[in-house]
Formats: structure tokens, sequence, C-alpha cells
């Protein structure tokens, strides 16, 4: 868990507990209690005596009612079928998981899915099945959820960080040439926030150089490059269906690919390395491989199947607020919103992220601003911090493993941090400012509602600093 530090809204950690989402993405959805006035205009801010007054000095938030919660569950329409995986006494995997499999393949376009307990494991099977071991060097970006560098490492592989495009917050790919060694095996780019990463030109490179590409689309589902899906462009695509992501299943992960001879070997090892397909032999040859347990259950792929019958109608609706409320607010001198690559056809927005400059909100920091902008009823949080510099590299150059599998220079643990800094990161992580994705479920008005929070906040930064908040 990696929670405090995406402080600044207002819930406590009790109740992200409450929630029960152990949060993927470091999105913690803040749920206000009170009931059905989604979409409603809490009072015609700017006539009310009040209404100028910032929520955080005591004036009247701009949104009262709640948001969309998350995740969605319609008895009516979602229930049956998990029930019926529960009578029926068939709960490890079967035809249900395989019907969820074969449906998201079709969806993404691309031949093969196979699913897995998450997307951790969908990341690790994925890079363990394309080769990449001990001594191996795996290129990452350091502006993501700590589970794409733990999966590179419980590999035996070392991470390598390319420093972020703070334009749109994905790997750099004008920094990646400078990294690559003869060591490097692979890229992993991530589509983080569920924005696409440039893979035109990620592919490019890795064609260039000879490398693997796993795409890390656990925050990316239905995200397009020129009407093609994320996901389907490298040697395999990886997701997650845990509880915050805008596919929930609780827990559980997937793996795509064209590639029949990788996908088999994919599903040979998440099965203990039983036989599967043509390429690991036939039934009753034994175990063919080292392989594990991944395997997704029943009543996971019941629920995956009624969450997928939203995810089309929900993605169109998060991509027209997104760019309905980018556009309302791109002219507040301070607020930088994301930039999508040109060839982006549709995003995810698992979140939807801008920049803050503390400079032209006469200096309120932006610790500030985000307690502020959470009392006028907007949930926000400050995102992720460097992945490059934290303590768990260190823990992983000290394992037995990675002692035996490195050079003493190698696992040198301050010369590794000093040839991994990024700096333009780091900067990225002091100014950004994430609204979950559950409120782009809203309405049009709800997007007009978070614009005028952020310029009410704006014309009171002084008052709210001088408060001493
Ligand atoms: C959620 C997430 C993962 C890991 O998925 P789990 O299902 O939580 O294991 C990996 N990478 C990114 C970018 C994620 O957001």
């Amino acid at each position: 868990m990696e929670k405090d530090k995406t402080s600044g809204s207002s819930y406590s950690r009790r109740t992200f507990l409450k929630q029960g989402a152990i949060m993927g993405a470091g999105a913690v959805v803040a749920v206000h209690t009170v009931p059905a006035l989604a979409g409603t205009l809490s009072a015609p801010v700017m006539t009310h005596p009040e209404g100028h007054v910032p929520a955080i000095l005591g004036g009247r938030p701009v949104k009262s009612g709640s948001w969309p919660s998350w995740p969605i569950w319609n008895p009516e329409t979602d229930e049956q079928r998990v029930i019926d995986v529960l009578r029926s006494g068939v709960w490890s995997r079967a035809h249900l998981v395989e019907e969820f499999e074969e449906k998201w393949a079709a969806t993404l376009g691309v031949k093969r899915c196979l699913t897995v307990v998450n997307g951790t494991n969908a990341l690790i099977a994925s890079l363990v099945q394309l080769g990449i071991g001990g001594g191996d060097e795996v290129i990452v970006p350091p502006y993501t959820f700590i589970a794409t560098v733990i999966a590179v490492l419980a590999t035996g592989a070392m991470p390598v960080f390319v420093d972020t495009d703070p334009e749109t917050y994905q790997i750099d790919v004008r920094k990646i040439e400078a990294k690559i060694t003869p060591r490097t095996r692979a890229i992993l780019p991530v589509h983080i926030l569920g924005l696409p990463a440039d893979m035109t030109n990620i592919l490019k490179i890795a064609r260039r150089h000879n490398l693997a590409v796993v795409e890390d689309a656990c925050q990316a589902w239905l995200a397009e490059i020129d009407g093609k899906k994320a996901g389907t462009f490298g040697d395999a695509g990886c997701f997650s269906f845990q509880n915050s992501k805008n596919l929930p299943i609780g827990e559980g992960g997937a793996i795509v690919s064209d590639d029949d001879g990788f996908m088999d070997r994919c599903h040979s090892y998440h099965s203990y390395g039983m036989p599967y397909g043509t390429l690991v032999g036939a039934v009753g040859a034994g175990t063919v491989m080292a392989g594990t347990k991944l395997r997704l259950t029943e009543y996971q792929a019941a629920i995956g199947l009624a969450q997928l019958a939203r995810l089309e109608e929900q993605t169109d609706l998060r991509n027209k607020n997104a760019a309905y409320l980018k556009q309302l607010i791109l002219d507040i001198p301070g607020i930088v919103p994301y930039k999508l690559y040109e060839k982006v056809t549709r995003a995810a927005f698992h979140l939807f992220p801008f920049r803050y400059r503390s400079a032209e909100f006469n200096d309120l920091p932006r610790e500030t601003f985000l307690k502020a902008l959470s009392a006028e009823g907007v949930p926000c949080l400050s995102g992720y911090t460097p992945l490059n510099n934290q303590p768990y590299l260190g823990h992983a150059f000290q394992t037995k493993n990675f002692q035996k599998m490195y050079s003493p220079e190698s696992l040198d643990i301050a010369a590794y941090l000093e040839r991994n800094e990024c700096p333009e990161n780091d900067r990225l992580c002091q100014e950004m400012v994430w609204i979950p994705q559950n409120v782009l479920l809203g309405s049009r008005n709800d997007m007009e509602l978070v614009a005028h929070a952020i310029e009410k906040i704006r014309k009171n930064a002084d008052r709210i600093r001088k408060n001493g908040n």
C-alpha cells in the first residue's frame, strides 16, 4: 500500500481501508456520503452571498452532492451470473474465465488473452516468458505505480529509469536510446493515468536495438493510438482489474498478445507449468516448465463480464467529460492540463491530470490547493512520488539472488541512483494534481463545477494562504 503520500483530500486512511480498495493506481476515490444529488448545482454560486467564500474558509462548497460511486454494481444485471457460479460448485477456472478472455481479446482486437491473478503478475509472467531475467536490464519510466518496477525486480532483471515527458507524463522517448546498454533486453512503457505512451517511436527504438516491448496497460483499458488499442502494440500487453481500476473485479489481470507460442508459454506458466497448446508438449507428457499458479476464478470472471458490459459507454463519457473539463481549465493561469500525443484517438482517463503552478496562485502550496479543492467537494490527489530513489531498490540489491547475479559494481546503490536520476519527473511529482476517474462519470454541469471550484480557489488564493491553511 502506498497511501499517505497521496494526501490532500478529505478522507482518512481509515475511510480508504473501509472502502476496501487496495488502490493499484494510488487513486483513492473520495466518495461523499451525501446521497443522491449527483449532477445538481449546489446553488447558483456566484449570486449567493457566501458563494464567493472558499469552502475551506467556511463558504459553501461548489459541489454539495455525491459523485458517481465506484465500483458500480447493478444487482439486476450483474448478480445472476455470480449466483449461478456459486451454486454450480465450479469455482476454479472454467468456461466463464474463457468467455471473459475471448471477450477481452475481441474487444481489443488481439488474437489471445490470458487472465491471471493481477496486473503485477501479468507483467512478471510476460517478462519471464520473453526470456528476461538475472543480468538483464529493462527500461522503465519513474512516473508509474510501484508494481511496474517491482515486476522487473521480481524477474531478477535490473530496472533502468528514463525520465518523464512533463507534458504527457509518459516515458520520454527522446531519452530512451541514451540508456540502452549491451544488457538491455526490453522496454516497459506504461500508459500512465490511462493516457497512451508514444508507442510509434517506442516500437521504432525497440526494433532498432532488437528489444522486447511489454506494455503496462494496467490503467489503459480501451485507450487507442490511431484506432489501435493500447496493449496491442508490443510483444505483450498487461492489464489490471483491481478494485479501483476502470474495469474492476477486485483483483485480476490479463496478458494479451498475437503470438501463439508466447501465449501458450504464459498459459502453461500460469498453471504450474502444465502442458498447454502445441508449443509446450502433449497432454500426458508431464509438467513441462517450472511454472507458478496465477489462475483467475469463475466468480471473478462473472464480475468481470458484468463490468465489461459497461466499459465502452463509460470510456466514452470519460473522454467527453475530460475534453470538456480540459477546455474549461486550459486558460486558468497556473493550471497546465495533460497533453495527448498527436496520434492518440482515445484515452482511458483512469485519472484526470493537470500540473499546478503555485507561483500563479499567489504561492499557495499544492497541498493547500488540494485541501481547498477537496473542501469544494472535488476529490483530488497529489499522485505519485518518484520511484527511482526509494528504499526498495537498495533492498532488492541486498537479496541473495541479486548478490549472486550481479557484480558488486552493478550493485553500488549510490552509483545506481545517480545514473537513474530523473529531474523532470521530480519536478512533475511536485506539481501534479489528479482528479479520480469517477468524477468523469458525472454530468457536463459537474465539469463546470470542478472548473469553477479551481477558479474560486485561484481568486481567493491569497486569503486562503494567509489564513494559515
Ligand atoms: C494497478 C497497476 C499495476 C498492477 O496491477 P495489480 O492488479 O494491482 O497487481 C501495474 N501497473 C500499473 C500502472 C497499475 O496502475
